[in-house]
């Protein structure tokens, strides 16, 4: 970020999903690391966008009601960001209604699973660490650690819940021209949220695009997070490939983990379209 301009973060998260700050600490948070325009974006929820809202008001941050949706393509789980949604869209809360029943009988499933292989109690852990918002892997690998099982998140993913492994349900999401059509429908843009972290060939990842690009996708997350300077330029050149446009977003989660701080990625650059271009 030079100096002169603004930080956009389109990508964070709050305990309405996986993060672990209430709307109104991340928005606190954001705004004392400089973000100027802070996108919620939740997976599959907008739950927290009134409360976030709230907060930014007072703090004189504008605030993005954003989701970011979970979608099934090719065997791939991909995640598509909703920007300047209408949270009150009733199609788009309709369908992610639906994936939070789904989540539920995973989160079911999981807990039978993680049960079998030496884990009791994951189910009730999970739930209780989700509180009101939806349960993910995320919550299941927090009781996991938190009850000595694995000494980090990465070691959970990695022994139990990973594609694969013995806590692992496999999920068939919504389409990603679905997923599209929600957020459009909603009045927002669309953007393919960190691209360059599926396992996919580079003739995979183009044929998403193309057909993400073709039912009215609008952008790309290029500067995210902990992308490394090669990550950058590769989607950055599908940004150009396919005349897109490009986001940012640091995906803060709430601790310092995997995760960048909020505020934190890249620059987006110079010669791409920013997504927020006519905000
Ligand atoms: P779910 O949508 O329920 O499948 O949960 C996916 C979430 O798990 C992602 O949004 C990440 O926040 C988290 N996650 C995925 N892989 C890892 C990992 N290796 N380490 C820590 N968190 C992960
Ligand atoms: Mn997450
Ligand atoms: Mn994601
Ligand atoms: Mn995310």
């Amino acid at each position: 970020m030079t100096s002169c301009s603004l930080n956009y973060d389109l990508h964070t998260h709050s305990y309405f999903s996986d993060g672990v700050l209430s709307p109104t600490d991340l928005v606190t948070r954001a705004h004392k690391h400089g973000v100027a325009v802070l996108a919620l974006t939740d997976h599959d929820t907008t739950d927290g966008i009134d409360e976030a809202s709230t907060a930014a008001n007072a703090l004189g941050v504008r605030l993005i009601a954003g989701i970011e949706i979970s979608t099934s393509w090719a065997g791939h789980t991909i995640h598509v960001l909703g920007l300047r949604v209408d949270p009150t869209s009733r199609d788009m809360q309709e369908g992610i209604g639906k994936i939070a029943a789904q989540r539920a009988e995973r989160a079911r499933d999981m807990g039978r699973k993680l049960e079998k292989a030496g884990i009791p109690g994951a189910y009730e852990g999970a739930c209780a660490l989700a509180g009101q918002g939806i349960v993910t892997r995320t919550h299941f690998a927090r009781f996991i650690v938190e009850s000595g099982r694995a000494a980090t998140m990465q070691q959970v993913f990695d022994k139990y819940l990973g594609q694969g492994k013995v806590g692992y349900v496999s999920a068939e999401w919504t389409s990603v021209p679905e997923a599209v059509g929600w957020i459009r429908g909603a009045g927002g843009q669309a953007v393919i949220a960190h691209p360059a972290r599926y396992r996919m060939t580079a003739t995979k990842l183009r044929k998403l695009i193309q057909q993400f690009k073709e039912v009215g996708g609008e952008g790309l997350e290029v500067a995210y997070g902990n992308y490394s300077p090669d990550n950058i330029k590769t989607i950055a050149d599908h940004v150009r490939h396919f005349d897109l446009m490009g986001s940012r977003g640091s995906d803060f989660h709430g601790v310092a983990n995997q995760y960048a701080e909020v505020g934190r990625a890249p620059a987006l650059p110079g010669d791409l379209t920013p997504i927020w271009k006519d905000w």
